[in-house]
């Protein structure tokens, strides 16, 4: 089912979400999260989609840098955590939740992320570029934290102000 993307300013997207408990990963519940995450990333063509944008406080994300185009790429992340970290990368980034901005974010370069699957088994994802990227993108929103708070405080305020023009004059 496709759910209603929350957009900036919505109390839970500023929230750090709670793990998922272990005897939950593979509950109907968590199950019809995750289907429902999928859907929504699929209908909004994006690259990576997490459980607060969809209104859920848990740790879940999903992310596929291939856009739907190669089943492989998809990546469904329950609890997931960064065991390393390096390098550096600045690309243009932007946000389901802040629809009509993008920045140029800072990131480390490649990451190595622990995370439990769908089945509920554990699983390490190395990724660099944009998947690295996507990774940590998708569980900053697992922390409340959204790419505009990691902006120099200039090019925040400005895009915030672009952002409340855009929601002015679409009415949202
Ligand atoms: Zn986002």
């Amino acid at each position: 089912m496709v759910r209603p993307i929350l957009r900036y300013g919505e109390p839970l997207l500023h929230d750090v979400a709670p793990p998922v408990a272990p005897d939950a990963v593979t509950a109907p519940a968590t199950r019809a999260l995750i289907d429902d995450l999928l859907d929504t990333l699929r209908n909004a063509h994006g690259v990576g989609l997490a459980a607060p944008q969809v209104g859920v406080r848990q740790r879940v994300c999903v992310v596929d840098v291939s856009g739907g185009r190669r089943p492989e790429d998809l990546l469904v992340l329950v609890n997931p955590a960064f065991e390393a970290r390096d390098g550096m990368q600045l690309e243009l980034e932007g946000c389901l939740s802040l629809p009509g901005i993008e920045a140029t974010v800072a990131r480390p370069a490649r990451v190595r992320v622990r995370h439990l699957d769908r089945e509920g088994r554990e699983r390490t994802v190395i990724g660099d570029g944009l998947l690295a990227r996507a990774l940590q993108h998708e569980i900053d929103h697992l922390d409340g934290v959204l790419f505009v708070d990691r902006l120099p405080g200039l090019s925040r305020r400005l895009l915030l102000r672009r952002l409340r023009r855009r929601r002015r004059a679409e009415g949202w």
